[in-house]
Parts: structure tokens; sequence; C-alpha cells
């Protein structure tokens, strides 16, 4: 190995790759934490993890990195190049890590935990007064931090503070972007979802309440990931209590699922839509056939573009393909045959259950069409807590008259209203739109994929999903961080992220399994 004569890039690029690999441990035990670690371990564990993130962000804003960069910018690169766009965002990346105080960061990351186990007894108790104080304090801290990323021509480009945050999961992204798209799905969804629950006649889920042991189902969630392309051999499915996927280094994708031996479609689903996110991770360049790391790996050019676009990769096969007519021809013999218990329900059957529409009050439970809508609410509001034109103390009473203009159920209490999500305890405000959005960008995705090959149905009823894969390869997978998320979806498509392909989508299945049509 020739260092000596080795270009400014490639050093840049071996640079990233070394603080990955350190990443890559720190994923591994996190994994390890969340599936097989022995309870005794847990201190040590959060030792090791406080260690590794020191580590990582000393790494992160080390002046070695900024001569790296520097000298890359002199170098000149071919604008529009790979290399060009990999320099850019590497320099993205440094700027933000370097722009918060280390105080900064560790008071945010010690409030987060404290108020993280206020908010678990809040919710248990359905007691907003418990946790209100330290809501304030993370709205706070997250509004010093949005201010910090904003300084300089930083990451609120309209001046919005809420734009810095969301930006640490939708890059380039703003919260006006956003409301564009997300006003004109608000009404008609909501409105769409009353026709379907007034109908009258809603779908019998029978044919998924049906007992199916773990096992089983652990058979149908492999037979499934291989058809999906799935590579088992550089990835793992295994059980947890939330469930995540987690890509953790060069041939390595990590899945969890959680069996519910009463309805095999929470798993059989969960598994998809872990799968999808799996699939990315597998499509980055982060190593060669044979797991050998790429040199790309650790660079943005081998990183997801944004938390929206991975999303568009979950929802697509769980919602897309999974909860379609042609994927349930070709499940329902592989259901019976692990389950046993599909076996008294026709695959028709089977489809309708899988698409049943409830005024559900939890998010996680809430199915497809209702879902954004719960996303669409926590929008609002978190926005509207940063700009402080909503005091914490009165989210509980916003939270409720929203959510029954937009859902039409009254909210029994905070626990099945503002206190069910996680998210804001620990500082993930900003979070909540790239689920939606995620939707979207698959929705949009989903309907160039059938253009392109007419015959998929037909394709998907035979176990072939070649053509899903593909797509997504081709056109998400391989450019890693090259393009930003917006101008990814125009290149891919033909078109700006539209609500129109998701409200398609949903009324063009639903309306038919709700007898509208
Ligand atoms: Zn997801």
């Amino acid at each position: 190995m020739a260092t000596e004569q080795a270009t400014p890039y490639a050093e840049l690029c071996r640079y990233l790759g070394q603080t990955a690999t350190l990443g890559s441990v720190s994923a591994l035990a996190h994994w390890d934490q969340e599936t097989y670690m022995p309870p005794r371990a847990a201190a040590g564990r959060a030792t090791q993890a406080s260690a590794m993130a020191t580590l990582l962000h000393e790494r992160m804003t080390s002046p070695r990195l900024g001569e790296l960069l520097d000298a890359c910018e002199r170098a000149a690169l071919a604008d529009h190049s790979p290399e060009a766009a990999n320099v850019r965002d590497a320099r993205r990346d440094y700027i933000k890590a370097t722009k918060l105080p280390p105080e900064l960061v560790a008071e945010l990351a010690e409030t987060a935990s404290r108020s993280q186990e206020v908010w678990k007894k809040a919710r248990e108790a359905s007691d907003f007064a418990q946790f209100q104080p330290w809501l304030e304090r993370m709205i706070d801290l997250s509004r010093r931090k949005a201010e910090c990323l904003a300084a300089d021509g930083g990451t609120a480009p309209d001046g919005e503070l809420y734009d810095a945050l969301l930006d640490e999961y939708e890059p380039r992204a703003t919260a006006r972007d956003i409301e564009k798209v997300f006003a004109p799905l608000r009404d008609r969804l909501s409105t769409f979802v009353a026709e379907l629950l007034d109908s009258g006649s809603e779908p019998d889920d029978a044919p998924i309440s049906v007992n199916a042991p773990s096992a089983g189902q652990h058979e149908l969630g492999h037979r499934v990931l291989r058809a999906m392309g799935f590579d088992l051999s550089a990835g793992r499915l295994d059980t947890t209590t939330h469930p995540f996927c987690t890509g953790i280094g060069p041939g390595d994708v990590r899945l969890t699922t959680r069996y519910r031996e009463n309805r095999f479609t929470d798993a059989l689903y969960g598994t998809m839509h872990e799968g999808g996110h799996g699939l990315y991770e597998q499509g980055l360049p982060t190593s060669d056939a044979e797991g050998e790391p790429d040199p790309l790996f650790g660079t943005p050019l081998a990183q997801s573009v944004s938390l929206g676009i991975h999303e568009s990769q979950s929802r697509m096969w769980e919602n897309f393909v999974g909860r379609g007519r042609a994927f349930w021809a070709w499940l329902k013999p592989i259901a019976d045959e692990t389950l046993g218990a599909t076996k008294q329900s026709d695959a028709e059957a089977l489809y309708r259950a899988s698409n049943r529409v409830e005024r559900s009050f939890i998010r996680v439970e809430a199915d497809e069409a209702t879902y954004n809508l719960h996303v669409m609410l926590r929008f609002e509001l978190e926005r509207a807590l940063i700009r402080g034109d909503l005091a914490v103390a009165d989210l509980p009473g916003a939270w409720n008259e929203r959510f029954e203009a937009l859902i039409g159920a009254k909210v029994p209490d905070d626990t099945h209203g503002c206190l069910q999500d996680v998210h804001w305890s620990f500082g993930l405000l900003g979070y909540f739109p790239t689920y939606t959005l995620g939707n979207l960008y698959a929705a949009q995705f989903f309907e160039a994929i059938k253009e392109q090959t007419p015959d998929l149905d037909d394709r998907i009823a035979g176990g072939d999903f070649s053509a899903v894969l593909a797509w997504n390869r081709e056109h998400i997978h391989a450019h890693g961080r090259r393009y930003t998320a917006a101008d990814l979806c125009e290149r891919a498509t033909g078109s700006t992220l539209s609500a129109e392909p998701l409200m398609r989508h949903l009324e063009g299945k639903l309306r038919p399994v709700y007898g509208l049509d």
C-alpha cells in the first residue's frame, strides 16, 4: 500500500471508512443489547456505548478530517461527479458535527435519558403533568440545538428552526416543503377514511386472527425474505421487543421481529417492513459479493439518503407488495404449509382481512390509510411547539381536539393521546414526517415500477419479486447520498413528490374492499 501516493480523496475515504468500522462495532453491541444480552450486562454496555460515542464524535470533528476535506476541495473534482458529491456531503456532516458544543450534546443526552424514564411512568399512569416539565426541557434543548445548527447559513434556509431538526433525518427538506405535500393529502384522506368507516361493510378480520405458533411464523418470515431477495448469508432475522433493522457493516444487515400468536400478520408485515429497510442496506455499496469492505464504506456514497427514502423501501414491501391481492395469491399455499391455520380461508378473504381500516388511537397499530393522519397531527403539533406557538401545557388539549377533527374519535386519555410515542421524550423532533414521506415516496416509486412492468401482478402472484428489487437497486440503492432525496425522486420517476400516487393507491385498493365501487 503506497499511502504516500494516495490522493486526498482516497485518504478521505479511508478515514471515513475507519470511523465507520468503529461505528459498526457500536452497532453490533447495540443489536446484541436489543436481542441476546443478559440483563446484568446493561450497565457495562452503557459504558461501552458512551465510550464509543465519544471516540466517534472525536473522529467526526477532528482537525485531521477538516484538513482532508480542505485538500479534496482544492483538488477540484469534476462537477456533478460521484466524488464531488461524496466530498460535498462529507463536508456537510463535518460542519454539522462541529457546530454543536460538546456541553450541549452532553446535556441533551443526559436529559433525554432521564426524560425517557419519566415518560414511561407518565404514559403508564396517563399523567401528563408528571412529564410536562421534562418535555419543556427537551423542547428548550431542541430549540438550542436547532439554533446552533441554523447559525452561519446552516440547515434552516427558511429561517424556521424546525428545519434544522428535520434536517437531521430528512436532509435539505423544509417544513414548508412538507406542508406543501401534506396539506392536499390531509383533508382528502380524512374524508376518505370517514367514507370507508361509514360504509358499514368492513372486511372480516377472522381469517388473520387465527392461532399460529411462532416457529411457523419464523419459517414463513424467512420464506418471504428469501423471495424478496434479502441475502440471508449477509444478514439475519431475530426476535426482539421493538422490531428494527440495522446495517451493521459490510456483509451484515440484521433484522428483528416479534411474534403475536393470535395475529400472524403483525410479524409478517413487520418482517417485510424491516426486510425492505434491509434490502436498501444490502444494496448500498458497502462491500463486494464476498463481503470484502468496499473503499466507499463509511462515505456518503455508501449511506442512505434520508429516513423518508429509507421508509419508502420498507413501506413499499409491507403495503404495496405485501398487502396486495397478487401477493396473497402467492403466499396462501406457503402460509397454509407453515402456519396451518390459514387453510380455512381463501386468498381473497386473507387479502381483505389484511386491508381493514380502523379508527385507532395508537399510531403504531394504525392501518395504511389512517397512519398518515396520525403523522400529520404530530407534524403540526411539534412544529408549533418549536415555533413557540403552542405551550407544552396546552399539548394534551390541542392533541385531542386535532385528533377528533382528523380521525373522528374522542381520545379517552393521554396514554392513548399525546403520551403514546417515545420520540419527543428523547428529543426526536422533526422525525415523524419521515414516516409519511416514506409512504408518499413508496407510492410514487411503485407507480413507476408498475408502469415499467405491466405484468407485475402476474409476476408477484408467481413469487417473482425481482422487478421490484431491481428498480430500487438501480434508482435508489446504488446512489447512496449522491443526490438529494427530492432530486432522487425526480430522477427516478420524472416528477417531484406528490400526494396523488398515494391517494390513487389507497382509493384504488380500499374502495372495492369496502364495497364503494
Ligand atoms: Zn421503518
